[in-house]
């Protein structure tokens, strides 16, 4: 197996698009505008910078650290979460750090009634949702029934069957179009970031893509034995289902972490990465019907996957229930409980991540392949947010998308993927609010 990777060879064409958000585009701090139809607000109206955010995870907070510097965009921020002292320690931290009042409030965001209760009373322009995927359908029914628009970050997943797919949510965009309402899914990093990353290559740098690699590394250690870098449930269930990519029209499925390759990657090095099924290749491959070969390959270190086997072998990975002292309990949740809170992770992690995607495509006739990524370091994420580098990641294009859906640069009527909008005012915000990318042209395809 060869090692290919960036460093030594390849020539970095610069990082374009680095000028903040427009200014004459955001709006006035508490500027009132007409509801959509289905709006629930007593006097018809609604202020149009106040953002519930759902879930109080690292995600979350990393999300309002970094709304909480945009004032002039999120002039309002309430947080609720199934316990509200979460929510609590987050608003401390934003307030030491920024200056900035979050509201908080407790809320069962698997329960549809409470949750429309919930945006009712508190009146945001847009929830952001940023609980678990096992929330999705039942905050944008909520958010149907209040007539409010909506953002997560991961797809929807049911809790018996470890399956994610769009179907569920893509269901609901006739119903959001007929409220005049949007929803937009995925604003994370990838998804999120690496789908933007793809319709900037395609507006940009290749008249057309043909094949598409998804190159997601963490190099940070964070000196435990073994932990997960975000909600362990949900991180294990997707790492230990089959793995399946996009060829020519067909979804080709493998084995759980059956093909691996090494990546030297800029500022890491060199990582053996796995190939997997990751929800953004649904997505572009709908979207971006041109592409012929779409993958995404996450780095795993030994140790990882070494405690991930005997912990399956042993049966802990199970999502069934099983009875333990007279009553059901389902092991990856007991599991989840003994594992280290992600959160809990960020004081100790050091190093850095690696995102981003390899295309290859013509370009006035020319064969070239490029790539595009971002770095992020853990301390420096840590030192901003109290957060490490995987929670900053995902946190900060949550922001960036809930700002450019509040200034109305993104808008439409329906249920969206981030491929579906201009990639150019999210990779300016990237660049301005702690994500800065980097564009390399590489001197051929893979060689994989
Ligand atoms: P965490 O597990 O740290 O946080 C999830 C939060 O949701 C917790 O505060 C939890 O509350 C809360 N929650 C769970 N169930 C409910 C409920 N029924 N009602 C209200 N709140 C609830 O996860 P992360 O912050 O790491 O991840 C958040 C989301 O981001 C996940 O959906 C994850 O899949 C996604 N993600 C996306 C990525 C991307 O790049 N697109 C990358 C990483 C994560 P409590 O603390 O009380 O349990």
């Amino acid at each position: 197996m060869g090692v290919y990777g960036v460093s030594g060879f390849a020539s970095n064409v610069g990082t374009p698009h680095p000028s903040p958000l427009p200014r004459e585009r955001e709006p006035r701090i508490g500027q009132r505008v007409q509801l959509g139809r289905g709006g629930s607000a007593p006097n018809g109206d609604i202020n149009v910078s106040k953002v519930l955010v759902i879930g109080a995870g690292g995600v979350a907070s990393v999300a309002v650290h970094k709304m909480a510097q945009l004032p002039e965009i999120f002039g309002a921020v309430t947080m609720a979460s199934r316990r509200k002292f979460k929510c609590d320690a987050v608003a401390a931290s934003v307030k030491e750090r920024f200056g900035y009042d979050i509201d908080t409030e407790e809320v069962d965001a698997d329960d549809v009634d409470a949750t429309a209760a919930l945006i009712e009373r508190v009146e945001p322009k847009l929830v952001v949702n940023l609980a678990l995927p096992y929330q999705d359908l039942s905050i944008m029914e909520a958010c149907l029934r209040t007539g409010i628009d909506y953002l997560d970050t991961a797809n929807y997943e049911p809790r018996d069957e470890a399956k994610f797919e769009y179907k569920w949510q893509w269901d609901l965009h006739d119903r959001f179009r007929e409220a005049g309402l949007m929803a937009l899914l995925g604003s994370g990093f990838d998804p999120g970031v690496t789908s933007v990353f793809a319709t900037y290559i395609r507006k940009h740098l290749l008249d057309r893509i043909d094949t598409l690699d998804i190159l997601d590394c963490n190099g940070g250690d964070h000196g435990q034995h073994f932990a997960t870098n975000f909600n362990p449930e949900i991180n294990i269930r997707e790492v230990t289902a089959p793995a399946r990519h996009y060829e020519n029209g067909e979804w080709i499925e493998t084995p759980a972490l059956s093909t691996k390759q090494c990546f030297d990657f800029d500022q890491v090095g060199e990582k053996n990465m796995y190939l997997m099924y990751h929800e953004e290749l649904e997505s572009l491959a709908r979207h971006l019907p041109e592409i012929k070969r779409i993958r995404f390959w996450m780095t795993f270190g030994d140790q990882y996957l070494k405690h991930l086997e005997v912990l399956q072998n042993v049966g802990m990975t199970r999502i069934d229930p099983v009875i333990y002292e007279g009553r059901e309990i389902v092991p990856l949740q007991f599991l989840k409980a003994v594992l280290p809170e992600p959160a809990s992770l960020g004081e100790t992690t050091r190093g850095k991540t690696n995102i981003g995607d390899i295309a290859t495509g013509t370009k006035d006739g020319e064969q070239k392949t490029v790539y595009v990524y971002n770095i992020c370091d853990h301390e420096e994420a840590y030192r901003e947010t109290g957060n490490q580098a995987v929670s900053y990641t995902t946190g900060v294009p949550a922001m960036i998308g809930a700002a450019l859906m509040l200034t109305g640069q993104w808008r439409g009527e329906g249920v969206f993927n981030m491929e579906e909008f201009d990639p150019d005012p999210f990779m300016a915000m990237l660049n301005g609010h702690g994500l800065p990318w980097q564009v390399r042209e590489l001197p051929g395809p893979l060689p994989f």
